[in-house]
């Protein structure tokens, strides 16, 4: 059995956030990859609640925890390949919504502004669809020459086979920089 005294924990927490897939979906319950990863080593979530991870994601996570390898628990959904959000620009009413919704400042536009989403530093998280008035974003497949773009830190599929470790994890470590950064910038925010 995993005995969380014997580590550090903060150490734990990077462990287990450094394998998770840093989509920021919220799908495992929990407000991010990060606050997961803390609820886990609370014990307040269990290793099989990350869809975008698959079977994979559950059986590494089991063995950084030291417990027994599980299902994922399809309860918090199932693995699908990356969709990368678009915006229909022609009746986008600007209101921003999106914007403030999305985890990794993937859109841009300014109030009563069209917005656009950029493609490259979107996760396919899905968290700008819901808040949207007047449903103009839709989830599309990646276009071929954005995949195939070296410089593109999500040219890999995050949930699906394709895609070597490498590039998934290159992916992952783009999105985390991303997600940290616009946290330091909303705290900014609350200070100033
Ligand atoms: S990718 Fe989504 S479901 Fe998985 S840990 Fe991150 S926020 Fe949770
Ligand atoms: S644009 Fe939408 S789907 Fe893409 S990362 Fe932002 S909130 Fe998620
Ligand atoms: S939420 Fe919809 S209408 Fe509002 S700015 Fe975003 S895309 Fe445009």
């Amino acid at each position: 059995m995993f005995d969380r005294n014997l580590v550090d924990i903060d150490v734990l927490i990077e462990e287990i956030n450094a394998v998770l897939p840093q989509i920021q979906c919220r799908q495992c319950g929990f407000a991010g990859c990060k606050p997961y990863a803390v609820a886990i080593t609370k014990g307040l979530a269990d290793i099989n609640q990350c869809p975008p991870g698959d079977e994979e994601g559950v059986q590494k996570l089991a063995k950084i925890m030291g417990v027994k390898p599980k299902s994922l628990n399809i309860f918090y959904g199932m693995s699908k390949p990356r969709l990368i959000a678009q915006i229909d620009e022609q009746i986008c009413i600007g209101c921003t919504f999106c914007i403030q919704a999305c985890p990794v400042d993937a859109i841009i536009g300014a109030t009563k502004q069209m917005h656009t989403v950029i493609s490259l530093e979107c996760t396919g998280c899905e968290l700008c669809i819901a808040p949207c008035p007047i449903d103009c974003i839709t989830m599309i497949p990646p276009k071929k020459e954005i995949n195939n773009m070296q410089h593109d830190p999500y040219r890999v599929n995050h949930t699906s086979s394709l895609g070597t470790n490498v590039e998934k994890k290159k992916a992952a470590d783009y999105a985390k920089k991303r997600y940290e950064f616009r946290l330091q910038r909303m705290n900014h925010t609350k200070i100033d």
